[in-house]
C-alpha cells in the first residue's frame, strides 16, 4: 500500500539522529526550556521571514500564542478561512474572538476579494492558511491588512519552505504559526509548534505567555499557558528533521511536478496548483474530482494507493463551531467544492520513482 506518510522508512533513515539527540538531551540532564530549544529556534528562522522564533507546544498553541501577544480581546473579528484543520478556527474560539468566514479561491487559499466584496473586511485580524503548501500572496495581505487596520497571522503549518515572489512564508505578518505535528513537512516523533517573529516586543511576549505569562522566574504579569517545546523534541527536530528537510523539499516538488504534468489533460480530476508566482511546499498534492469522490478513492485503493481528504467537512460546519452560538455560515461556494470533491494523492519524499509511477497509472486507469 502507498500511503500518504510513511513512518516506518522515515524511522530508518533517521534512526541514528535521533538515537544521538536524545542520548545528548538525557546527559545534559536539562528537558525543558534549554539550549536544545534555543538551538532548533534559531536554526528553523531563516526558514521563515522572521528574525527570531519561540517553540512552543503545538500549531494550535502557536496560533493562540500569537493571537495573544496581539493583545486579541474578547469579541474581536477574525477573517479567515473554512477550508482547513480545525485548530485554525479553534485557536479563534479559544481566545474568545469571533470567526469570520470568507470563501476560498481556485487554489483553496483564503478569497480576500471574496471577503471584500461581500462586506467581510471589518476584522482586527486576518488568518490566512497556507493550505496545501500554498502560499497566499504576502503582498496581497500585506494591503487588506492596510486598507482595513488589520493585523495579520499567518498559519504556516503545512507551508514552511513555501516562497511567493522570492518572498518566504511569514513575511505578511508579525507573528506567524507552525506545526510539527508528526505529518507536516518538519514532522517531530510528537507535537510541537513554534511562533515565527519579525519584532522583538511580540517575540518577548511570546515567549512569556508559553511559559505561564512568566517574565522573570516567579513573576507573573499574565494570564499564560504552559506550551513549551521540550527538549527531546527540539534535539530531535534539529538532528534529524531540519538537516533533512531542504532535499525532502526538492523531493516533494519533483514528485508533484511529474504528478501535474501526468494530470494536466485528465477529464476527471482537476489538479489543486499554487498561485502564478508561488512555490509550493507540496505538503498536500489535492485534486478535485468531478464525478464520484468515492468510486475514485475506491478505484484507487484497489491498485494499493492511499488517500487522504483536505478536509472533508469545513470548519464552521463543525458542531464544536455550531455550538459556540456564532450561527450558521452560507454562501461559501467554492469551499464547498473542495469539502465535497477533494482528494489528496500520496506525496512524501520516501516515495521511490517506481511508486510515483504507480500513483500515475492507478489515477490514468481510473474511467470515473
Ligand atoms: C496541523 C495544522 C494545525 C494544527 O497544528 P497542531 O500542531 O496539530 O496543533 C493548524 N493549522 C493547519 C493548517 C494545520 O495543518
Amino acid at each position: 500500500m502507498i500511503g500518504l506518510t510513511d513512518f516506518s522508512r522515515q524511522w530508518a533513515d533517521i534512526e541514528r539522529d535521533v538515537l544521538e539527540a536524545t542520548a545528548r538531551v538525557g546527559k545534559s540532564a536539562w528537558y525543558v526550556l534549554g539550549k536544545e530549544v534555543s538551538g532548533f529556534e534559531q536554526a528553523l528562522t531563516p526558514w521563515f521571514t522572521a528574525t527570531t522564533s519561540v517553540g512552543c507546544a503545538s500549531g494550535l498553541d502557536a496560533l493562540e500564542l500569537a493571537l495573544r501577544a496581539h493583545d486579541v480581546r474578547p469579541g474581536d473579528r477574525v477573517l479567515t478561512t473554512p477550508l482547513t484543520a480545525f485548530a485554525t478556527t479553534l485557536a479563534v474560539l479559544r481566545v474568545g474572538a469571533v470567526p469570520v468566514f470568507a470563501d476560498v479561491d481556485e487554489h483553496g487559499l483564503l478569497d480576500l476579494d471574496d471577503a471584500e466584496k461581500r462586506g467581510l473586511a471589518d476584522v482586527r485580524f486576518v488568518i490566512p492558511v497556507h493550505l496545501f503548501g500554498h502560499m497566499v500572496s504576502p503582498g496581497r495581505l500585506r494591503a487588506f491588512a492596510s486598507r482595513h487596520g488589520a493585523t495579520v497571522i499567518e498559519d504556516a503549518a503545512q507551508a514552511i519552505g513555501a516562497t511567493y515572489g522570492g518572498e518566504k512564508v511569514g513575511a505578511a505578518s508579525q507573528l506567524c504559526a507552525t506545526s510539527f505535528y508528526p505529518t507536516k513537512n518538519l514532522g517531530a516523533l510528537g507535537d510541537g509548534g513554534a511562533v515565527l517573529c519579525n519584532d522583538a516586543k511580540l517575540d518577548l511576549a511570546v515567549r512569556q505567555l508559553r511559559d505561564y505569562g512568566q517574565s522573570d522566574k516567579y513573576v507573573h504579569d499574565t494570564l499564560g499557558l504552559n506550551s513549551r517545546l521540550d527538549e527531546l523534541q527540539a534535539g530531535i527536530l534539529s538532528s534529524a528533521l531540519l538537516p533533512r528537510l531542504g532535499a525532502h523539499a526538492k523531493r516533494r516538488t519533483a514528485i508533484a511536478e511529474r504528478y501535474v504534468a501526468a494530470f494536466a489533460c485528465h477529464a476527471r480530476i482537476r489538479v489543486v496548483v499554487p498561485p502564478k508566482g508561488c512555490e509550493s511546499a507540496w505538503h498536500l498534492f489535492a485534486v478535485l474530482v468531478k464525478g464520484s469522490r468515492d468510486a475514485f478513492r475506491q478505484h484507487l485503493q484497489q491498485q494499493a494507493v492511499g488517500t487522504g481528504l483536505h478536509y472533508p467537512k469545513l470548519t464552521c460546519d463543525q458542531r464544536a463551531y455550531l455550538g459556540a452560538g456564532l450561527g450558521p455560515v452560507a454562501h461559501l461556494p467554492n469551499a464547498r467544492l473542495f469539502a465535497d470533491s477533494e482528494v489528496s494523492i500520496p506525496l512524501h519524499p520516501y516515495l521511490t520513482d517506481q511508486e510515483v509511477d504507480s500513483v500515475i497509472a492507478a489515477v490514468h486507469s481510473w474511467r470515473g
